[in-house]
């Protein structure tokens, strides 16, 4: 998955220009940045390759979480589906604007499972967050079908799926607004950084003044533009997203790298029984960032785990006994651990967790291992390793 693996030449040009006129803020400084606007050009490149509307660059892909939330008008005591599997991102854009986070179940997706999302909605649900989880989807279609039933936003986070795609849409594009992180181990990167992509115009209006200040952003004088609403600073630097410039011009060759990496681990472990693989929705196109699949029992992929790293197939996730991608291991949350006071709003409608039943997520999780696709590998180390996971595997299962 990993951009920086392939940092080269184009990243180093693109962030030459911005040192080459000093200006490393995305806004203002008009007459000496030489018309130089790396923030606005990749903002441009990202809505052409995602087919949308809009795009506005943030931060980090949590900041654009918390962004698209607050600029749909989420606030305190909104209830926000989200799933048990995904990265602490999800709940901390959440409670960042005093919304709740409704932990839901997965399937063998590894993301929302549809069931369990229409189960929980109540009156205070404003936001379905699907999370496409190591380079494959939600049931997008089954979840807008429930969003649009109950008037509810679908928010997707594409964050671990950028290139992917659903029903020929790229993934974030298909729900009311998409989430990127172009974070140091994402497939794209720009050092830090993070985008929402949407086709409504009051959600970027929202996003460009929310994430800056609540600057309109109108006239060539920033100190006298005005502030319609209350804002915060989620701004990205021009250096990052001098990189992101680059990046975003190779995605479709890391893409291709990776499904060629990927399809040869999986042809050599496809044939051993009792190895299946998780499921991609009808309709739905990977970006190849990981290969995932199921052991027949807990037990035995807590075997082929750690019999895999013993062979030197290193990047495998044991996901379930992960610190910070899976429910289990989010203690801070279950015990409601923060520095100052929450919302009351949270406080009151935090489901307690200590309490949940998530025996069908863990059904799932417990059984996966997923295998990270790197870019930077040759022909001769992704061979070498298929050859090593069929061995591993096809001697436990
Ligand atoms: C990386 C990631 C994020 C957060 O992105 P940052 O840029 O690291 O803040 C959010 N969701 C998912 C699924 C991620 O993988």
């Amino acid at each position: 998955m990993p951009g920086f693996e392939l940092f080269g030449e184009s990243e180093k040009s693109q962030v030459q220009d911005v040192l080459d006129t000093g200006v490393l803020m995305r806004y203002g400084f008009d007459g000496m940045r030489n018309n130089q606007w790396k923030a606005l050009e990749l903002e441009k490149a990202l809505a052409l390759r995602m087919n949308t509307k809009h795009a506005q660059l943030v931060s980090s892909g949590t900041a654009a979480l918390t962004v698209a939330l607050a600029s749909a008008g989420v606030g305190a005591g909104d209830e926000v589906i989200m799933p048990t599997f995904t990265f602490v991102a999800s709940f901390e854009s959440i409670l960042a604007i005093g919304a709740v986070p409704i932990l839901v179940d997965v399937d063998d997706t590894l993301t929302l499972n549809p069931a369990a999302v229409e189960k929980a909605i109540t009156s205070k649900t404003k936001v379905v967050m699907p999370v496409h989880m190591c380079g494959s989807m939600a049931d997008l279609k089954a979840l807008k079908d429930i969003c649009d039933r109950h008037n509810l936003l679908l928010v997707e986070d594409a964050c671990q799926a950028i290139g992917g795609s659903y029903e020929g849409k790229p993934l974030g594009s298909y729900g009311d607004l998409g989430c990127f992180s172009f974070d140091y181990v994402k497939t794209i990167t720009c050092g830090e950084g993070g985008a929402i992509i949407t086709n409504n115009d009051t959600y970027i209006s929202n996003a460009d003044h929310y994430s800056d200040h609540g600057h309109d952003h109108v006239g060539t004088d920033r100190g006298a533009e005005t502030h319609p609403f209350l804002g915060y600073n989620f701004r990205i630097s021009e250096l990052n997203a001098a990189v992101g410039c680059a990046q975003i011009q190779r995605l479709d060759e890391f893409l291709e790298i990776q499904k060629n990496h990927y399809t040869i681990l999986k042809s050599a472990i496809e044939p051993i029984s009792n190895i299946a693989f998780r499921r991609v929705p009808t309709g739905g196109v990977e970006n190849y960032s990981f290969l995932s699949f199921f052991l027949p029992t807990e037990q035995l992929a807590k075997k082929a785990y750690t019999a895999l790293i013993a062979a030197g197939v290193d990047a495998c996730f044991y996901w379930f006994d992960n610190n910070w991608h899976y429910y289990k291991k989010w203690e801070h949350l279950t015990n409601v651990k923060s520095l100052g006071k929450l919302p009351q709003e949270v406080l009151n409608q935090l489901p307690d967790y200590s309490k949940a039943d998530f025996s069908k997520s863990d059904a799932w999780i417990g059984r996966t291992i997923s295998c990270l696709i790197k870019l930077s590998w040759t022909d001769e180390q992704v061979n070498e390793r298929a050859v090593k996971m069929k061995e591993v595997l096809a001697k436990l299962v």
